[in-house]
């Protein structure tokens, strides 16, 4: 049987409630597809802190660099933001990220049509919104050389490699081509030397990949676009910043933070986490909403393991749930014909994952 490896980071807060969940929808789907997902538990955030004094311990990097993906939780909470900025539990997550050199953050935004009504947009222009943010993540104005302060004057500098940019390109234009064959890429050609390199680079990779469309918008239109027509994107493909911006953006046509996926992706390994933190405020009550830790392996099944049938089961298991009225608390306002907990939600996924 084939077996997966899987570094699992419960985390902080409603971490460990989250992530159990989805194991339990992995397990369920993994022995109806005929394969077995083994998982090695690992530490970081505020409870590595607090055992090994180091919120991202080496082991937890040496484990996860030798695994098939790492599933994540949610990390921090107040208790350990006194900390020296290099002990917080935000710090371990940028670490990780840098250490495993994931240079693809991407971020679906789904509008489930049971909870359309969550949306702070009309529901004529969100229905059936389905669509892909590929940001790059380690490059661009956030780590540009120089940067600085002199007096009364600041700087950063975005810079970008050509090799960044056709890397990132290549992971655009291959998801594009798993979903609706539809790349945008975003940028500031009209002002920006970086972004006219950026532009002609994404040409250049595109005609490696003749089914699928290409398209460029300037960022400020992009921004508006999402607001009025969002159905328009597929792919959105961009730089840092602009995708920082425009990824948050794009959660929050789905309306509820609790359901949104993302996975950081590199040359070998991915980490799959949903969108949101570790929400002290509800943890250890057992009403935090598990699906997008549930979609966020779902990501996984598919971009890191292949297993494409798991995940499309997962996420029409996702779907059902929903259609069938089942709300945790943070999204009973919109039509919930049963109010259920964290873990009574995992179940009902992971049962109709495996029928
Ligand atoms: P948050 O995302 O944790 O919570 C924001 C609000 O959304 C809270 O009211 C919370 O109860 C609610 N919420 C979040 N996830 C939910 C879920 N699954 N179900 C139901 N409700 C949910 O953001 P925050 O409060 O700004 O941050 C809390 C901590 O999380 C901080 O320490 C922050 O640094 C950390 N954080 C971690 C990550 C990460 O681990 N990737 C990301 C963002 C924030």
């Amino acid at each position: 049987m084939k077996t997966y490896n899987i570094a699992l980071i419960k985390g902080d807060g409603i971490g460990p409630e989250i992530v159990d969940e989805a194991t339990k929808v992995l397990d369920a789907i993994a022995s109806s597809e005929g394969f077995d997902i083994q998982y090695n538990e690992l530490l970081m955030g505020g409870c590595a802190y607090d055992i090994t004094g180091d919120p991202l311990p080496k082991e937890t990097i040496d484990t996860s660099i030798n695994s098939d993906a790492v599933l994540f939780g949610a990390i921090g909470g107040e208790r350990w933001d006194s900390l020296p900025r290099e002990k917080r539990p935000e710090s371990g997550l940028l670490r990780f990220r840098k250490e495993l050199g994931v240079y693809a953050n991407l971020r679906p935004a789904v509008v489930y049509d049971e909870l359309i009504n969550a949306s702070s947009l009309k529901p004529e222009v969100v229905k059936g919104v389905d669509l892909m943010v590929v940001r790059e993540l380690i490059g661009g104005i956030y780590f540009g050389e120089p940067k600085g302060r002199e007096g009364d004057r600041a700087y950063n500098t975005m810079v970008y490699t050509r090799d960044e940019v056709v890397r990132i390109a290549h992971t655009a234009f291959k998801i594009a081509m798993e979903r609706g064959k539809r790349v945008c890429s975003i940028d500031k050609a009209n002002v920006l030397d970086v972004s006219q390199m950026w532009r002609e680079t994404v040409e250049d990779v595109a005609k490696e990949y003749p089914e699928v469309t290409l398209s460029h918008m300037y960022v400020d239109n992009a921004a508006m676009q999402l607001i009025r027509d969002p159905k328009q994107f597929d792919v959105m493909l961009t730089g840092n910043i602009f995708g920082d911006i425009l990824s948050d953006e794009a959660s929050m046509l789905s309306g509820s933070i609790g359901l949104l996926p993302s996975a950081s992706v590199g040359a070998k390994i991915g980490v799959y986490e949903p969108i949101h933190g570790s929400a002290p405020d509800i943890a250890g009550q057992g009403i935090a909403n598990p699906i997008a830790t549930i979609a966020s392996a779902s990501m996984m099944l598919r971009f890191a393991l292949g297993e494409v049938n798991a995940a499309d089961r997962v996420d029409a298991a996702i779907k059902q749930a929903l259609s069938e009225g089942y709300r945790t608390q943070d999204i009973a306002d919109y039509g919930a014909k049963e109010v259920c907990s964290t873990s009574e939600m995992g179940s009902i996924i992971a049962n109709y994952a495996a029928k």
